[in-house]
C-alpha cells in the first residue's frame, strides 16, 4: 500500500509550456559568450519524468493578477522588464540582450538611490541586472509570469487541501529581489508565493532553500520582515555564485532581526553531512512556529551538476524531502536550479516523492 500526500490522492503538480517562450542560446561567462546552462529543456526533463508517474496529477495554471507580483518586486522593475527586450532590441545584433554596465553600489551617493536611466535602455538593462549570465529574450517577460502563474496555482493548491503541491516554475527565482534581476531569475517565483501565503494564512510562514546557490534575492526581500522566516543551506559564498551574500552571520535587521538563516556548505559535502545539517534547519523552522512553508527546489547539489561542487548521490533526495515532510505543513515547493539535465528528474520526482508522503522508488 502506497501512502499519499495530505489531502488530494496524489500529488498535484503545475506546468506552464509558456515557459519555452524564454529561449536564450548564449550566456556571457568570462567576458566570452557561451551556450547557457537555464534552458528549456530543464524543464520538459522534469515534466517528461513526473508526466510517467501516475501518483502525480498536473493542476490546472490559472492566470494571476500582476499586483501579486507588486507585492515583493518594485512595480516599476516590473514595467521595465515587460519592455526591456522591445526597447534594447536595436543595440544587440543577437537576439539575447545581455547588459555591459551594471549599477554598482560605487556609483551610488550614500544611501541615496541611483536614477534610473529611463532615456537609455541599455543602461537601465544595467540598472536592474547584476550580471551577464541571465540574457533578456522576446519572450522572456511572459515566461517569467507563467512560472508566477505556476507557483501561485500551486499556492492555491495547497490553501485548499493543507497538503504539498509543485510547481515547475522556469525561469527560476530565488536570485531576483525586489528590484533586480540576475542568476538565470526575474520575478521570485518563492518569494511571491510566500508573502502570499503568509497574508492568507494569516501567520507566518517559512522559505526553505535547497538548491546549492544561495538564493540572494528572497534574502533581501524578507530582510527585515518577520512574515517570512527564510533559511537556506548552500555552497559558502566565499567561493560559490552569488559571492557577496549567503554568509552565516547574515540574520536580518529591524523586525527581521533573527529571521534569517544561512548555512554554508564546503565543497563536496555529501549524502549523510547533508542531511544532519537539513534536519537541522528543519527543527529551527519548526522552532520559529511557521504556519505554512515554500520550498525552493534546486539539485544542483547533485554531484555530477556542471556549476556546483557538492557531492550528493541519487538516494539524498528522497530522505531530504522527507524530512521536510516532517514539518507536517502546508507546503509550496517550486523549482530553483538543477543543470545535469541526465538525472535531473529523478532527482526532482525523487524529492518530490519524499515531500509529498510517497513510497520510495526502487532505484533509489
Ligand atoms: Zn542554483
Amino acid at each position: 500500500m502506497v501512502s499519499r500526500s495530505v489531502g488530494s490522492g496524489t500529488m498535484r503538480w503545475y506546468f506552464s509550456p509558456k515557459h519555452q517562450l524564454h529561449d536564450p542560446d548564449r550566456e556571457v561567462r568570462a567576458g566570452t559568450p557561451t551556450p547557457g546552462f537555464e534552458v528549456a529543456r530543464r524543464a520538459e526533463i522534469i515534466a517528461a519524468e513526473l508526466s510517467r508517474d501516475e501518483e502525480f496529477s498536473p493542476g490546472e495554471v490559472h492566470s494571476f493578477d500582476r499586483r501579486v507580483i507588486d507585492q515583493v518586486h518594485d512595480p516599476r522593475m516590473v514595467d521595465w522588464l515587460e519592455e526591456a527586450w522591445a526597447e534594447c532590441r536595436p543595440f544587440s545584433e543577437h537576439r539575447e540582450i545581455i547588459p555591459d554596465v551594471f549599477r554598482h553600489a560605487g556609483l551610488s551617493i550614500g544611501e541615496g538611490h541611483a536614477r534610473e536611466p529611463r532615456d537609455k535602455p541599455m543602461a537601465r538593462l544595467g540598472f536592474y541586472s547584476f550580471d551577464s549570465m541571465t540574457p533578456i529574450v522576446e519572450g522572456t517577460y511572459e515566461a517569467s509570469r507563467s512560472a508566477v502563474d505556476v507557483a501561485l496555482s500551486a499556492l492555491d493548491e495547497v490553501l485548499e487541501t493543507r497538503g504539498v503541491a509543485y510547481g515547475l516554475c522556469r525561469p527560476p527565482g530565488h536570485h531576483a529581489s525586489t528590484a533586480m534581476i540576475g542568476g538565470y531569475c526575474f520575478f521570485n517565483n518563492a518569494a511571491v508565493t510566500a508573502a502570499e501565503m503568509a497574508r492568507r494564512l494569516g501567520g507566518p510562514v517559512a522559505i526553505v532553500d535547497v538548491d546549492y546557490h544561495h538564493g540572494n534575492g528572497t534574502q533581501s526581500i524578507f530582510y527585515d520582515r518577520d512574515d517570512v522566516f527564510y533559511a537556506s543551506l548552500h555552497g559558502a559564498p566565499s567561493r560559490a555564485f552569488p559571492y557577496f551574500l549567503g554568509y552565516a552571520e547574515e540574520s536580518g535587521v529591524g523586525a527581521g532581526a533573527g529571521w534569517n538563516h544561512n548555512v554554508e556548505l564546503e565543497r563536496g559535502v555529501a549524502d549523510d553531512e547533508y542531511l544532519y545539517l537539513l534536519a537541522q534547519i528543519t527543527e529551527t523552522v519548526h522552532a520559529r512556529g511557521v504556519v505554512g512553508v515554500v520550498i525552493s527546489l534546486g539539485v544542483d547539489t547533485y554531484m555530477n551538476d556542471p556549476i556546483s561542487d557538492l557531492a550528493l548521490s541519487l538516494s539524498a533526495y528522497f530522505p531530504a524531502g522527507r524530512l521536510l515532510r516532517e514539518l507536517a505543513l502546508p507546503t509550496v515547493v517550486v523549482q530553483e536550479g538543477g543543470y545535469d539535465q541526465a538525472d535531473l528528474g529523478i532527482n526532482v520526482r525523487s524529492f518530490l516523492r519524499g515531500v509529498g508522503g510517497l513510497d520510495r522508488l526502487d532505484q533509489d
